[in-house]
């Protein structure tokens, strides 16, 4: 078995971990046991990446701590991310809501952070785990293996980047959470987040590809945006972002008509066109397949002149307050992050170091910090990478 020393050691080439390495410069090794480096980045945003948000702002965040991530978030912006990417030349457009995209692929945004992390000094070895790790006086000891060959490796610093539970045949491991425990953290329970809604029964079935614009609710939180029926049950940016807020057992609040009101609509309806017949007036409100659909289940008859206030007012509710309760969620094989992770209590807000353990960080999704559904968690990635980098740079140089 050869030895080798770095300052630093990072484990995951991902977003976190490869822009913690282009900050930290010094001797650094990056190990992934992936393939190949940032492979979330490449898939993500349907391969353009979603690389960050235009309002990202501490609101856009959850977490035991509401608190925490604010420092990290103000020390490296989205505007410092925006300007990196000008820097290497890499054009994007704003798709929605802030939401910045590449215009060409998201392989640039893994190019850029492999440029910057060669560039600061950072070795990357691919194919590689980590078999022991260790804390001794001189700082870290750890057995990595590469293609059965294992190797020591000693550091003064240590940075688990290795993200969370979402889509294991992607590589994802609860290895992050492993190693906060073998160090004395806490770890929360996780949950899949930003992630399909899932329903008994098929009960959706007929409706699969219908999209609307809605407000979902649940928690005290709601999102005005685009809910689309599946095969299983619901998805669509409206229901991914209120998965993160929403608990088993707990039902969630449809308003498919946001913005107006139904009660009021239906009534001019009523006085303007009382001729038509319910279904004839929902089909103009809704797409016509859910539009059929629920004159069907709420088995709504006759013309709107038939209708008293009491009945147009039941209808209104059906369509602005709909309460649906999910059986489930599709689960980590489709979530777009892990709700929860290592506790931010014993973690500093502005270097991510431990406070058990120095020399110790954990950055990215396998902190206690999830983002909304719309480039929060890259932002968070950069953002937390980029506190550690500079932290561990500071202290390589004996600065504060
Ligand atoms: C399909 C999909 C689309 C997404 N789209 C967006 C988007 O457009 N915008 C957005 O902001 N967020 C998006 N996300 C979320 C985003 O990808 C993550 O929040 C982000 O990648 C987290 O960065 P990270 O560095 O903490 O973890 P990761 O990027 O997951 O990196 C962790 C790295 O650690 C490695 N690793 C894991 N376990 C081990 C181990 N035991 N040994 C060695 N290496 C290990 C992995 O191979 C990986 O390379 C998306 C997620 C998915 C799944």
């Amino acid at each position: 078995m050869s030895d080798a020393s770095y300052d630093t050691l990072i484990l995951g080439a991902g977003a976190a971990g490869l822009m913690c390495a282009a900050h930290a410069g010094g001797r650094a090794l990056v190990i992934d046991h992936a393939k190949a480096p940032g492979e979330k980045i490449r898939i993500s945003g349907g391969g353009r990446c979603n690389f960050t948000n235009m309002y990202a702002a501490p609101e856009n965040f959850l977490g035991g701590n509401p608190h925490f991530h604010k420092s990290a978030l103000s020390l490296y912006t989205q505007w410092d991310f925006i300007a990196l990417m000008d820097s290497h030349g890499i054009s994007w457009h704003e798709k929605t809501l802030g939401q910045l995209f590449c215009d060409g692929s998201a392989r640039q945004v893994v190019a850029m952070l492999m440029q910057e992390a060669r560039a600061a000094g950072a070795e990357v070895a691919l194919q590689t785990r980590l078999v022991d790790l260790d804390k001794n006086d001189n700082g870290f000891a750890a057995v990595i293996e590469t293609e059965g060959r294992q190797n020591r490796v000693h550091a003064r610093s240590v940075v688990v980047a290795t993200g969370g539970k979402s889509i294991p045949a992607m590589g994802a491991s609860g290895m992050a959470y492993d190693i906060a425990r073998q160090f004395g953290h806490d770890t929360t329970d996780t949950r899949a987040a930003l992630v399909p809604l899932t329903f008994p029964d098929g009960r959706f079935k007929p409706l699969a590809g219908v999209s609307l614009p809605v407000r979902s609710g649940a928690g005290g939180v709601s999102f005005d945006e685009a809910m689309l029926f599946t095969h299983r049950g619901l998805s669509g940016p409206a229901i991914l972002q209120i998965s993160s807020y929403w608990r088993e057992g707990e039902a969630i609040t449809l308003d498919l008509l946001p913005g107006q009101d139904a009660f009021t609509v239906l009534r001019e309806a009523r006085q303007s066109a009382g001729r038509r017949n319910l279904s004839t007036v929902l089909a103009q409100l809704l797409p016509s397949r859910l539009a059929a659909w629920m004159t069907e289940e709420l088995d709504l008859r006759g013309n709107l002149a038939d209708q008293g206030d009491a009945a147009l007012r039941e209808l209104a509710a059906r369509l602005q307050h709909w309460q649906l309760t999910p059986a489930g969620t599709e689960g980590y094989r489709t979530a777009e992050v892990t709700l929860g992770g290592v506790e931010t209590g014993a973690l500093s807000s502005k270097t991510m170091e431990s406070r058990h353990v120095g020399g110790l960080y954990f950055i990215g999704e396998a902190v206690d910090v999830t983002g909304w559904l719309g480039g929060y968690n890259f932002q968070w990635a950069w953002s937390s990478g980029a506190a550690a980098g500079r932290a561990i740079s500071a202290a390589r140089r004996g600065g504060p």
